[in-house]
């Protein structure tokens, strides 16, 4: 037995599963989860000493790399002025001025410490805000692990038709919560017609990256935007994935569309754990101790993790040239992934929205999540066994995003190719 399973079984002992977050365990893919030791630049090493190319990137935020230099001297520096006060500290005020200055549309920032607290309070905030309950969220998006959220919600959270997808979500709160289909406009519009002066707010994912990665058609957010105004309800787009990714403005630049509330996660924390919503000064001063809307928290703008999250948002804002080489080295990964693909005749659909990357296992587009539902899950986890054989380390789900960091080189990129071309032969 290798030292992964070893671990694998003594941490089936003491956490659920073996595991503290579902996807970890590789239940979807029927392996030994890896266990992971150390990660430098765009490579983790698992407990037994193998070297991996990693394109999960922690999820996302590791836009640099792992261990970049200048966020761990940061983190070095701040651990030496103590690791947490509960109180305000400088860095906080300087972290939401870059923000406010990178992002478009906000005029106001609230930390919180993961992208799951982001969306429930910003939920709050737009409910609080409009004084309605009932929000519309797409089938297949996944916006962390609070209770109205999770309705058909996609990540690891497997979508069940009309109910909550997890036991314990109280079907009081779930009903409040409609579901519409992603890339298209009709459902969202019959649910304003269904209840109206009844919808807070439609929240969304701009770039769908818990469904594999299925970007909007042009209009979709647009549209999304007009529907909002007509009927008085906030636009929420949750940039957990796509915040500090599609560029330095988020979504909101990328795509040229303005929201109300936006939320961000783990990237402003570079790794530490953070998140945040935002928005304009008369809709955040709802929030306590301005207004009537509550939410706190005891490590929120935590000193360490400000201190990693300012040092990578820095950097990006001086170094817009990141943008440019993350995504075309997912133009080429992903071209290359299609040309693997069409040389070996195996059905596979390669989507891809800047450095954000995504295989399905079907002759079809994939548009929507019905149309990822889709893709054979039998042979994504064929996949990612031999690329992990071959020393690439995937998302170990389907419904997940393949992440592009600067630190990836064009020899991880070509090894990367070869591997694909040689799994998808053999498929
Ligand atoms: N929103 C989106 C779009 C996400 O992808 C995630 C998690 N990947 C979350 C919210 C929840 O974030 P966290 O896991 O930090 O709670």
């Amino acid at each position: 037995m290798d030292t992964s399973a070893a671990l694998f079984e003594r941490a089936k002992k003491v956490l659920p599963g073996g595991v503290n977050s579902p996807v970890r365990a590789y239940r979807a893919v029927g392996l030994t989860p890896r266990f992971i030791a150390k990660a430098d630049g765009a490579y983790i090493w698992d407990a037994d000493g193998n070297r991996y190319i990693d394109y999960v990137c922690s999820w996302g935020p590791m836009i640099l790399g792992h261990n970049h230099p200048l966020i761990r001297e940061a983190v070095e520096k701040a651990v030496k002025d103590g690791l947490s006060f509960g109180a305000s500290t400088e860095r906080e005020v300087e972290i939401a001025e870059l923000m406010i200055n990178m992002v478009p549309n906000i005029e106001m920032v609230r930390m919180v410490n993961s992208g799951t607290e982001a969306v429930m309070s910003a939920l709050r905030l737009a409910r609080g805000a409009t004084g309605r309950d009932k929000i519309i969220k797409f089938e297949g998006c996944y916006h962390g692990h609070s209770d109205a959220m999770l309705v058909k919600a996609g990540s690891s959270a497997v979508a069940e038709g009309g109910r909550p997808s997890s036991a314990g979500v109280p079907i009081d709160t779930a009903k409040d919560t409609l579901t519409a289909q992603y890339n298209n406009l009709d459902s969202v519009a019959s649910l304003f017609a269904q209840y109206p002066g009844e919808i807070a707010c439609v929240i969304v994912e701009p770039v769908a990256a818990n469904m594999g990665v299925v970007g909007p058609n042009p209009g979709f957010l647009e549209g999304l935007r007009a529907l909002c105004d007509k009927e008085g309800a906030l636009l929420i787009f949750d940039e957990v994935i796509t915040g500090f990714r599609l560029a330095k403005g988020g979504a909101q630049e990328y795509f040229g569309i303005k929201t109300d509330i936006v939320t961000f996660g783990k990237i402003i924390g570079g790794g530490m754990p953070v998140g945040a919503y935002c928005g304009s000064r008369a809709l955040m001063e709802h929030i306590a101790p301005c207004g009537s809307v509550y939410q706190a928290g005891t490590l929120s703008g935590n000193p360490v993790a400000m201190a990693a999250g300012l040092t990578q948002l820095s950097y990006l804002n001086s170094h817009p040239e990141v943008y440019t080489d993350i995504s075309a080295k997912a133009d080429r990964l992903a071209d290359g992934m299609r040309q693997a693909a069409a040389e070996s005749g195996a059905n596979v659909r390669i989507n891809q929205v800047g450095s954000l990357v995504a295989p399905f296992f079907t002759p079809d587009s994939v548009e929507s999540f019905t149309d990822a539902t889709k893709s054979d899950l039998n042979k994504y986890a064929a996949y990612f066994e031999k690329m992990l054989a071959s020393g690439i380390y995937l998302a170990p789900a389907q419904f997940e995003a393949m992440f592009l960091s600067s630190a990836h080189t064009d020899a991880d990129l070509e090894n990367t190719i070869t591997a694909v071309k040689q799994v998808f032969s053999a498929l």
